[in-house]
């Protein structure tokens, strides 16, 4: 019996979100209309979504030895996730991300601060046997995570496992990932991902994972799993903010597949994650809880 049924590996930071009416300029100042400082991270905002559906989650990371990083250990906790392997790294910065929200789209600003320097210990790889899937997120973003050692050491523990690559910010190491494809069971990214890692080809220029699902925003889903083409529809909403649909949706997705939905379900039911996150100014705010979701689907 696993002690847990996630375990997220990966980066913590917080963000800064301010809502715009019109874009800041240099050497001028704009007033934001609504902001929130809160907990930010593609790992953490996934990681808060499987722990508000229910499942049992724990975390493995760095943060800051800061106001900030306390404070995100406090919201991790608050959440119901196991923070014990969260690391208060000694004298290192906590990261953030500044979101300008303008106009239905954002612009991204990134300290990345301590997740420079994470990576799972070989001392700790015993620890991913407590779970039984492993969920990393953002592996750009984490230069010293050695992303397929950790996966290939899960898949021998085991567990299944997923990856949501994210952007990379230097847009050229794309290519470095493609060793760790082989440990993954579910790829899941958005468009521009999947352009960059099929140089423009398109999902049939993937080989492995064999299920992989692309998240297309106001489009809703699709992707390839086992061999069939699959794809569902977004639910129609009026988005205040789009930060961690994508991680939202993760959650959603991987919350179902681990109940053992189908993949037509379990997209129906991430695009719902997705679009209900987008709901609410910051990337967990708008989560829902398992019976907001059910409700929204009609269950
Ligand atoms: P990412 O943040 O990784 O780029 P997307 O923007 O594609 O991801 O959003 C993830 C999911 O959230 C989408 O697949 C969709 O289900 C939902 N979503 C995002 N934006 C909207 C929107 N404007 N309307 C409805 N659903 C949305």
């Amino acid at each position: 019996m696993r002690e847990f049924d996630v375990i997220v590996v990966g980066e913590l930071n917080a963000d800064i979100i301010m809502r715009l009416d019109s874009p800041p300029e240099p050497g001028k100042e704009v007033l934001a209309t609504d902001s929130l400082i809160t907990l930010g991270s593609s790992s953490a905002i996934c990681a808060v979504g499987l722990a508000r559906l229910g499942l049992g989650v724990k975390f493995i990371g760095f943060v800051g030895d800061d106001d900030l990083g306390r404070f995100i250990l406090r919201r991790l906790h608050g959440e119901g996730i196991e923070v014990e392997d969260v690391e208060i790294a000694k004298g290192e910065k906590t990261g953030f991300t500044v979101s300008l929200v303008h106009g239905g789209d954002r612009a991204l600003v990134t300290e990345p601060g301590v997740m420079r320097k994470f990576d799972l210990k070989d001392e700790d790889f015993p620890k991913l046997s407590s779970a039984r899937h492993l969920h990393i997120s953002s592996p750009f973003l984490q230069e010293s995570l050695r992303t397929a050692t950790i996966l290939r050491e899960a898949k021998v523990r085991g567990l299944s496992t997923s990856l949501d690559p994210g952007w990379d910010p230097l847009d050229s190491r794309w290519d470095s990932l493609k060793p760790a494809f082989q440990h993954i069971d579910i790829l899941l990214m958005n468009q521009v991902e999947l352009e960059r890692f099929s140089k423009g080809k398109g999902i049939g220029a993937i080989e492995l994972p064999r299920r992989v699902i692309v998240k297309l925003g106001s489009m809703g889903s699709t992707g390839r799993w086992d061999g069939e083409t699959v794809s569902q529809p977004a639910f129609p909403v009026a988005p205040v903010d789009t930060t961690g649909a994508g991680d939202s949706f993760n959650a959603g997705f991987l919350y179902a597949f681990l109940n053992g939905y189908d993949v037509q379900e379990a997209m129906r039911f991430g695009n719902a994650c997705g679009a209900l996150s987008c709901m609410a100014l910051g990337g967990t705010e708008g989560f829902p809880r398992l019976d907001q979701v059910l409700k929204f689907l009609g269950k």
